[in-house]
Parts: C-alpha cells; sequence; structure tokens
C-alpha cells in the first residue's frame, strides 16, 4: 500500500512541485493549503506522514504542529516542516513543536524525498520476523502467510496483523479500543465496530480449518485468543 503524503503549502506553485515529487516517488499525494484544510484531510484519511509549511494564512505551521502533537489520535503522524528560514533558533523552534525533521527551502527533490522515507522507515511499525506456531496455527510474517496442518489459510492484512497480535497475546482479553491501538496503530481514524468486522472476518478465514473458536468474544470486554478453550458454535 502507497504511504499518504499530506501536503500542506499555500502556496500553489509549490505545492504543486511538492505533489509532483511525492507522486514520482511512488507516494500518494494529499493537498491542503491552510490548517483547516489539513485537519479536514487528517480526520477524513488517516495520513502516513505530513509535510508543514511553516508559513501559512491564519494557523502558522508550529501551531498546527502543536494541534497534531496534542491530540492522540495524530501525535504519532510524522510530520517533516518546511521553512524558508534558515536560522538556528527557527530550527530549534521547528523542532520543538513536534516535527519529526526540518527541511529549509529551496530544497532538492532527492533531498527531501530522501528525508520522507528516512522519516517514513522510523514509524512504520514492522511485525517481528519470527514464525509463530500456537494453537495448531503457523504464522510467518516473512512471508505472509498462516497455515493449519499445512493448508494455507487465506487472510487480508488487517487479519493478518489481528492473528499475529492474538497468537503472540494468547489467553488475554482485549478490548475493541486496545485492539484498535495494537492492531492499527494510535494515528488511524475507525470505529469500533470496524473490529468487530475484521474479527467475523479472521473467524470465517478459520471456520475451514475449524480454528474460529479460538478468536472468543468476551461479552462487555472484547476478545480473547484462547487454544485452551476452542470452543466452536455448533
Ligand atoms: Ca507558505
Amino acid at each position: 500500500m502507497k504511504a499518504k503524503i499530506l501536503i500542506v503549502e499555500d502556496e500553489p506553485a509549490i505545492q504543486e512541485l511538492l505533489a509532483f515529487n511525492v507522486v514520482q516517488a511512488g507516494f500518494l499525494a494529499l493537498r491542503a493549503e491552510d490548517g483547516e484544510s489539513a485537519w479536514r484531510q487528517i480526520r477524513s484519511i488517516a495520513p502516513d506522514l505530513i509535510l508543514l509549511d511553516w508559513m501559512l494564512p491564519n494557523t502558522s505551521g508550529v501551531v498546527l504542529a502543536k494541534q497534531l502533537r496534542a491530540d492522540a489520535r495524530t501525535k504519532d503522524i510524522p510530520i517533516i516542516m518546511l521553512t524558508a528560514r534558515g536560522d538556528e533558533r527557527d530550527k530549534i523552534l521547528g523542532l520543538e513543536s513536534g516535527a519529526d525533521d526540518y527541511i529549509t527551502k529551496p530544497f532538492s527533490p532527492r533531498e527531501l524525498m530522501a528525508r520522507i522515507r528516512a522519516v517514513l522507515r522510523r514509524h512504520i511499525p514492522v511485525l517481528p520476523d519470527e514464525t509463530i506456531t500456537t494453537g495448531g496455527l503457523e504464522l510467518s510474517p516473512t512471508n505472509h502467510r498462516v497455515s493449519a496442518q499445512g493448508n494455507n489459510i487465506e487472510l487480508g492484512p488487517t487479519e493478518f496483523r489481528l492473528l499475529h497480535f492474538f497468537m503472540t497475546h494468547p489467553e488475554r482479553v482485549y478490548s475493541r479500543t486496545q485492539l484498535l491501538d495494537q492492531v492499527w496503530g494510535t494515528q488511524v481514524f475507525v470505529e469500533e465496530r470496524t473490529v468487530d468486522v475484521h474479527i467475523r472476518r479472521l473467524r470465517a478465514a478459520l471456520e475451514p480449518a475449524e480454528l474460529d473458536g479460538v478468536i472468543q468474544t468476551v461479552r462487555g470486554s472484547g476478545y480473547r485468543f484462547s487454544i485452551s478453550s476452542n470452543q466452536r458454535p455448533v
């Protein structure tokens, strides 16, 4: 999946140039011209990274960065601050406001893309490589495969992450909110019932192997992965 990069820049020519380079580098470009439209975009499509201009109309980039950092749902979105200012004091102010990196205009597109890649690498949560075997299931993060008694189980990316989390945290009850934080990450805007949808899909995928009962609903609390009591509904 392409990383989504939100470009917050009020100058049309620079916004265009940034979007062009972002798309050329293989990312998806979203655009906003001020703080308000930035928030609208952030709420509807959680971006993977924000390129934030310092000088914006109304709300400055520094203020916006502070607002993003103060909100639990956006505090982990990496920010690269763009500015025409080059002095050291401004750089420190930019980083103190919560930006992950800082680049001074005019910048070379190549340098900017290198910074974007470096910041994204620091933030994308990576599953550990070890193959996990539990409850009759074998899950391999390296080749993205799950099998039961040698039979391949087809899972979507979210179900895969969900099962990975469950298999590494068995016999414990997790609320929908906890699962969202652990599996989806804290910077996404999804409703709690989304968890139920993916749980249903995961159970349906495990059903042919008669393992759907390992994902248990704990009424009023959430879900548990339990291998000691595979309670298959009959
Ligand atoms: Ca500007």
